[in-house]
Order: C-alpha cells, then structure tokens, then sequence
C-alpha cells in the first residue's frame, strides 16, 4: 500500500492510499509527535518508507523546530493545497502545530511547468522528491510540472501528519464568539460545503495561499503596471520517443537577448515575440511573450481594444487560431524536429492552450495581519501568489513563492512560543523579511544551500529583522481593545529596559565617555546609528540630526527638546538608551 502511495499521480488516489494506510495501522493525522514516530515505527519493515523517513528525521531534527514541540499550542489552518500552501503546511507541521489544510479542488490537473531555482531543488531533494519521483531534475533538468510538485508536497505532508481536506472552499472567516453551549469559541472557518468538520475546527494562524486572487480581507493590494505583456502557454503530449529526446530545451534567459532568431520567425512565420521558453516534462511545455500586432494579424484577437481585459476577453480570443499560433511558433523554435502535432489535455479536458495577461501584477502591501477578539488572537499571513503575483515567462512564481512559505512559517514559529512575543513584534519582523521578497534573485541568496533552515537568516545575506519596527505596523494588528494594547507593550517595555544594566548601555554605544550624558550625546548617537543603520544617517547629516531620525524611524520620543543631557533626569536618559538599544535588537521600543 505504502509502495503505490509513493507513486500514485493523483490527488484522488494519493489521498485514497494515505486514508488506507492510517486506516489499517489505526492512525490518524495528528500533530508530528502524534502521528509521525507512530507511522515510522509501523513501516519499519519496508526499506523505502524507512529511507524516506531517513530524509525527514535529518529535517524534523533541526534545532529550530525544538523537537516538534515548539508551537505544541498553536493550530494552522491553511487555505490552497497548491506547491506553497503545502510547503508551509510541512513546516509548521515539523514545528509542532496542528495543521489543517483545505483545498477547493479535487484534481490537480495543472501541466504546466515551472522553473526551479537551485535550492528549491535542493529542499524538495532533501523532503525525498526523489523517492516519489525518480525523474526528479535528473542532470541538469531543473523545471518541474505544477502537478508532480503538488504530488511529491502532498505526500510528504501526509506522512508527516498534516491534515488534508479536498473539495473544501474556504468562503469567510468567523470571529470568536459563544456557542450554544455558552462555552467560548475562537476562530473559525466559514466553508463550503457548509456542514464539513473544519467548520468545526479553531485555530490562531490562519495562512492564505490559495493563489492570485487571494480570499483573505484585510490585505490591500499594490498593482505593478508594466507595458502591455500577454504570455501564452502550451502544452503537447510528449511521446517520450528517441527523437523527442533529442531535441534541446530553450531556457529563457539565453533567448530572450538573441534578436536574430526573433526577427527571423517573424519573418517566416508573422509570428513577433518578445521571449519563448521551452521544457520537455510530462508534456512538452511552452511559454511565450508575444506582441499584439502579430496576435492581430494572425487572427488570434478579433478586434483591438485599449481595454486589456476586453482585448482578451473570450469573445474576442479565437481559440482556434490560438491553438495554431502556439503551435507554429513551438514547431519553429524547435526547428521541426518536435511532432508537436497533439495538444495535452487541460482541467477541463480541453487542449490545454491559454493566453493570460501580464500587464498589471499584483503584491500585497504587507504579508501579515493579526486580529483580536475577546482575548483571542489569530495571526494571518499570505503565502505564494497571493502575496506576491510571479511573471510566469520568467518562472520566478515557485521560488518566490516557497521562499515566502519558510518566512511564514518562522512568524508562526514565534507566534507559537511560550511566552509569546507581542504581536506587533511578530508583524514587525514578518514585514521586515517580506520587503526583500521581490528583489531575491538566485544570485543574491545565500550560496550554501545545504545550510538553509527555516531562520530566514540562513537565507538571505542583507536580512535585517529591523529594517520594520513595532510601532510602523500597529496598522496591521487589528485588536478590539486599543487600550489594552497600549498597556501591553507598555509594560513589556518598562520591563526590558529594566533588564538592561546601564554600565551595558553604556559600553554598548561605544563613546570615549563612561556616563550617560556622554553616550546620549548627538555625536555618540550618530556614529551608532551609522554603525547598524548607515541609509538612515548619510555622511552629510549634522550629528543632531540622530535624535529627529530615531523619533521618526522608531517612534522614540527625544530626551528634551533641545537635546541638552544635562537639564535631563538620570533615569529618563537611562530609559531613552534602553530603548535605542532594544530598537536595533529588533525589540518594541
Ligand atoms: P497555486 O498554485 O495557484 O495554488 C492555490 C491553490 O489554492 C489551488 O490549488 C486552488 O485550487 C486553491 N484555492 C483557491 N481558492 C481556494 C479556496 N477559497 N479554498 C480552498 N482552496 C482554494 N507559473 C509559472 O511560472 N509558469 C506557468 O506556466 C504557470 N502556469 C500556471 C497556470 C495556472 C492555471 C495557474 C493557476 C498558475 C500558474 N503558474 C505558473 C503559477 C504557479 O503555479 C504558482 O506560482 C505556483 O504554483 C505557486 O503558487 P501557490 O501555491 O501560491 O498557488
């Protein structure tokens, strides 16, 4: 059973097998200390379970996720099973939590193909992709179809202990509230169908990865308007034959620079584009930018419209054309060595052609919101394209996509900690980490792959957990008592900066000096600021200029107007130095 669970390509049979497997061995998905050693030990008997399970115990292993047990109180409920949602399930999944995931489809029928960036490949190869999977980037392959990346995430999810609804949509989300019982019920999923269990089911982090058209409220979106991009994709049956073998990929990068062969297939076949890619997998997948003058002339758009979601509307798309269009522009690329004669079929069973518009994308604002009501507090974060829409000729969408997923994963990791830190401490550091999302590149993560954990640290070399502070993102915790709130960090601040000795605060600034006026001095202050944060303090700024920039970038209020230590009692200059200091440790100041 176990052998055909590791290589069923279905979601229907995968989640089958795996129902028949903890059926048999009495089991239920549970959280990693209660299901997993459990599954191990009654697999013991087979070699590729035991090998596999070889592979997640080097992972589950790691300090980082404290044995399992690090977030032993917190419940994860995770909307999409696409590669994101499932990747950030087996996270917090190994940190201990409860984890739900709820997908609204019943199939996952999606042929096209991804690029991966290399440690992508190295964290699937490390959660044993290769044992469900033997072709997995064999050589130098490095793309892989959405489907088979579903596939291989799902059943390691599984068999860590995540649990798995299909045919579940996530519609709205349920404030906590009293049940008929009079008994106090927290945060809960509205879902479809409606009488489901995970109706049931209360958690206090709530991870939105159910794609680009986002089901969470509260995250506002910013939109990246570009000119004006229309990419089509297209998948063939690939036969598997010698010759089909045979005929190299074109990655992306090496044509998008080369004009001669550009202005050669518009020559010969009408056909203009801006980037073509190909990659033979299950199918042999096309992806292409081309320009609306050629979509024109070759009958694929009827009419021109300025309107872009006119100009691709489906009235206006001749499917027909489309088909042939791709077709041609595939067969040129590969120099007729392809048969490329039928198409592969979509969810739908159809020829699975399609032209999508690129123009504008989308990024949420933030990629985390905490809500609280009657003392009860969800953390809500976005994931994959929801937060952050890729450009599929580029193939960024996956790697960005599984980045996002570990960060939002280390926010539910404090989240789950026992004390917890205050939310806007989580927000803050969460916010921090997502404005590098869309600058990370292949070349400007960290080389060691293999070091990779789940601290965002590991990952990328310019992280500042900083870079936001507490008192930027108030905005985002949504709480119904402000005034609580307010007393909250109060008093964690009072008692951090208590904790400080002031002989410490002292040495910590750095001045010739040894007494607080000194280290408060603007000049003092300045070189420090320079020290961790140099964009905040050019070398062009007077000195004074220190106490305006921490007002405004940490909310820490000057000592005096004037700025004068001596007018000043010792104990106020001493909280003043505390919280400078907790504002570059990255606490509330
Ligand atoms: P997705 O893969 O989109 O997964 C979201 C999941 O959430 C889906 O399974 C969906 O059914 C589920 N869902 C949605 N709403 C709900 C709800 N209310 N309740 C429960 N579940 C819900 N990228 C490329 O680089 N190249 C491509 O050619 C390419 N083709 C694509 C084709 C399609 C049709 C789609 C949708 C995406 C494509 N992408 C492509 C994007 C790529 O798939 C994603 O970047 C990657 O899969 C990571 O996405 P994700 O997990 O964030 O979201």
């Amino acid at each position: 059973m176990f052998d055909h669970f590791c290589s069923a390509g279905t979601m229907k049979q995968i989640l089958a097998l795996h129902r028949e497997i903890c059926n048999t061995l009495n089991l239920k998905p549970n959280r990693l200390p209660d299901f997993y050693p459990k599954i191990k030990a009654k697999l013991a008997n087979s070699w590729k379970a035991q090998a596999l399970f070889k592979k997640f115990d080097l992972r589950a292993n790691h300090k980082v996720y404290g044995k399992g047990r690090i977030c032993a109180q917190t419940k994860v409920l995770i909307i999409g099973a696409g590669p994101c949602g499932l990747r950030v399930a087996i996270e917090c999944q190994l940190l201990g939590a409860k984890v739900v995931v709820v997908e609204k489809r019943d199939r996952m029928s999606r042929n096209n193909v991804l690029h991966l960036w290399p440690f992508v490949i190295q964290d699937l190869r490390a959660l044993g992709a290769k044992k469900f999977f033997g072709k997995f980037c064999a050589g130098s392959i490095d793309h892989i179809s959405i489907r088979q990346l579903q596939c291989i995430l799902m059943k390691v999810a599984l068999l860590l202990g995540v649990e798995l609804h299909e045919g579940v949509s996530f519609e709205e989300l349920l404030e906590p509230t009293v049940g008929r019982h009079g008994e106090r019920l927290g945060w809960r999923a509205r879902v479809s169908p409606a009488e489901h269990p995970v109706s049931q089911y209360e958690f206090d982090a709530l991870v939105g990865a159910d794609g680009k058209r986002n089901t969470l409220p509260g995250f506002k979106r910013k939109e990246f308007r570009g000119k004006l991009a229309m990419a089509i994709t297209a998948n063939f049956i690939n036969r598997h034959t010698e010759q089909e073998a045979s005929v190299p990929e074109i990655s992306g990068v090496a044509f998008i620079f080369n004009q001669k062969f550009f202005k050669k297939l518009f020559e010969v076949t009408g056909i203009d584009l801006e980037n073509i890619v190909y990659y033979k997998d299950d199918t042999h997948y096309f992806v292409m930018t081309a320009k609306k003058h050629s979509l024109l002339n070759k009958g694929v758009l009827l009419n021109d419209y300025a309107e872009v979601s006119r100009l691709l509307s489906v009235e206006n798309v001749d499917r027909t054309a489309l088909m042939k269009y791709a077709q041609e522009a595939a067969r040129f690329s590969t120099c007729g060595l392809l048969p490329l004669v039928d198409f592969a079929l979509n969810h739908y069973g159809e020829p699975d052609v399609a032209l999508f518009d690129f123009t504008s994308m989308y990024a949420a604002e933030n990629a985390s919101i905490v809500y609280e009501r009657q003392g009860k507090r969800l953390l809500c974060q976005l994931v994959g394209d929801s937060l952050l829409e890729p450009f599929w000729p580029t193939g960024s969408g996956c790697a960005r996509g599984f980045l996002s997923a570990l960060d939002a994963a280390w926010a539910v990791r404090s989240w789950g900690q026992i004390p917890a830190p205050h939310p806007l401490e989580v927000i803050a550091e969460r916010e921090s980490i997502y404005r590098l999302l869309a600058q990370t590149t292949p070349e400007n993560l960290h080389r060691d792959f293999g070091a990779y954990t789940l601290d965002p640290g590991t990952r990328y070399p310019n992280l500042n957990r900083t870079a936001v502070t507490p008192h930027r993102v108030t905005s985002f915790y949504d709480c119904d008592e402000a005034v609580q709130l307010d007393a909250a960090i109060g008093t964690r601040k009072r008692r951090r900066e208590m904790d400080i000795s002031e002989g410490a605060l002292i040495s910590w600034v750095g001045c010739a000096e040894a007494d607080l006026a000194s280290a408060v001095g603007a000049q003092a202050l300045a070189d420090l600021v320079r020290r961790y944060r140099p964009d905040l303090m050019p070398p062009s700024a007077p000195p004074n200029a220190v106490y305006h920039v921490l007002q405004q970038e940490f909310g820490i209020t000057p000592f005096s107007p004037t700025g004068a230590a001596y007018e000043v009692p010792e104990a106020k200059l001493r909280s003043y130095l505390a919280r400078v200091y907790l504002a570059f440790k990255g606490e509330v100041p």
